[in-house]
């Protein structure tokens, strides 16, 4: 007769529920990106900003046409960024 090998019980831990950690993977994003060719999602919870179109096609000047404000994925909106201090430093 073969003894079962004991089973350790594990504890379960008391009242503390895991907290719901929003990693990156649980968002489902649903903004896509403007900007042409881009894949990134422009959520919010990604970092993702929505910036005045008459900015946007300062420096992207093939953005579809729509409403007055583009979404833009948090890359883009760095690239954004940049590029707009680009400007300043070149017009002063
Ligand atoms: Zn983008």
């Amino acid at each position: 007769m073969a003894r079962r090998p004991h089973r350790r019980r594990i504890p379960k831990p008391k009242g503390n529920k895991p907290k719901s950690t929003r990693s990156k993977a649980a968002i489902d994003p649903e903004v896509p990106c403007q900007v042409p060719k881009c894949k990134e999602f422009a959520d919010t919870e990604l970092g993702g900003r929505s910036i005045a179109y008459d900015n946007a096609i300062d420096v992207w000047d093939n953005i579809p046409e729509g409403p007055r404000r583009v979404k833009i994925c948090r890359t883009h909106y760095k690239e954004w960024k940049k590029s707009k201090k680009d400007d300043e430093t070149e017009w002063s």
